[in-house]
């Protein structure tokens, strides 16, 4: 199949490559559109043979269900019931935008979109393009992240060309994506709310709104046998790149000391050795490649580079990437869950 890709710069002179994507997504076929998280694998979310394409496609196993986007408030109704006060009032606060709400399923939502769940994982994405195909389309459109399954999500259209050129339809390019990081996950379908997945949407924010904010236990440890994610998606150690990484936990100086004399140890057995740095500490390593996610004083775009430095070190084959950790306050909650992700849990500390 050849992959149409059509650049979105201005929404009203490139709005009949918006429209021949919503048509695209009608007849039943894939279309990768940008949003603020990360760039989307859409598919007609009302049918199970579109659905199909989407794990066929990026080789997602089938017990890891789909998010369905939603391109106005009314839309949430047709594939959603029982949405309890807690999830009305999140919703309110933080719909549309990088925010996934689960709720209880109408049955018109095919049992490949939940991977057999009685619940739908819904959002509302604030990106004008994705909103603008959705609501073209006519249909909540589900979406996944549009990169092959296992490899860091996609943050420009490029790297979704790199995963899934010749697979799939269409791809429209909206330029990188705003948070880089896929939307958080909250689940209050019990009346309290839950975070599956953490996001730009962060614990403290929902804290401000509710007083609270729970945290499945599984965002915070390792899961195993006792620790089961609720959100099946995050049992997979994906967001990897090819080489291994290892966070390297510490006083800041050490940090740098141990990853310059892990680097140059492995360089000596012929490895390509990467960093992942911050603009505060890039100069300070000896390593093949240093990369920089950015500033320490702003998070909200290392969360928005993270991704895409780590398609950089598969790109330029490092063997090992050195990174090092964040807060896990904020935003950095979201990075450092990926982060840990990426590295299988493999920590140094010094
Ligand atoms: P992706 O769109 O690639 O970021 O993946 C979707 C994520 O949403 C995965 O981690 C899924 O496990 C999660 N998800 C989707 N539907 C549900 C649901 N009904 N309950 C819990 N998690 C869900
Ligand atoms: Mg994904």
């Amino acid at each position: 199949m050849k992959t149409i890709i059509r650049k979105i710069d201005n929404l009203y002179s490139d709005h009949k490559f918006i429209e021949e994507a919503a048509g695209i997504l009608q007849r039943g076929g894939l279309v990768a559109f940008p949003t603020e998280t990360v760039y989307g694998l859409g598919a007609n979310g009302l049918s199970a043979e579109a659905c199909r394409k989407i794990y066929e496609a990026k080789g997602r196993p089938g017990d890891n269900p789909l998010i369905l986007h939603i391109g106005d408030i009314e839309g949430l109704y047709e594939i959603a019931e029982e949405i309890t006060p807690t999830a009305k009032k999140i919703i309110d606060k933080f719909w549309p935008g990088p925010l996934t709400m689960i709720f209880k399923k109408r049955p018109c939502v095919p049992d490949n979109v939940t991977g057999g769940l009685d619940t739908v994982g819904v959002r509302f994405p604030s990106n004008e393009i994705a909103r603008e195909l959705i609501r073209l389309a006519k249909v909540p459109v589900a979406a996944p992240s549009a990169n092959s399954s296992g490899k860091p999500s996609p943050t420009r259209a490029s790297h979704v060309q790199f995963d899934l050129d010749g697979k799939i339809d269409m791809i429209l390019d909206g330029g990188a994506a705003d948070f880089g990081l896929e939307s958080t996950i909250v689940d209050a379908t019990g009346g309290k709310a839950v975070i599956l997945r953490p996001g730009a949407v962060t614990k403290e924010m929902l804290e401000g709104l509710l007083g609270y904010a729970e945290i499945d236990p599984a965002v915070l440890k390792k899961p195993d046998k006792n620790i089961i994610p609720k959100a099946p998606g995050m049992k997979y150690t994906h967001y990897s790149p090819k080489a291994s990484v290892i966070l390297v936990k510490g006083e800041m100086g050490k940090v740098v000391e141990e990853i310059n004399r892990r680097a140059k140890e492995k360089q000596r057995d012929g490895l390509k050795i990467g960093v992942l740095a911050t603009d505060e500490t890039k100069a300070l390593y000896k390593a093949d490649i240093v990369l920089s996610a950015g500033s320490r004083n702003d998070e909200v775009s290392i969360g928005a580079n993270l991704f895409k430095i780590l398609r950089k070190f598969d790109y330029l084959d490092a063997d090992i990437v050195f990174s090092e950790v964040f807060s896990e306050k904020g935003e950095g909650l979201a990075i450092m869950n990926r982060l840990k992700k990426a590295a299988g849990y493999n920590y140094i500390e010094v």
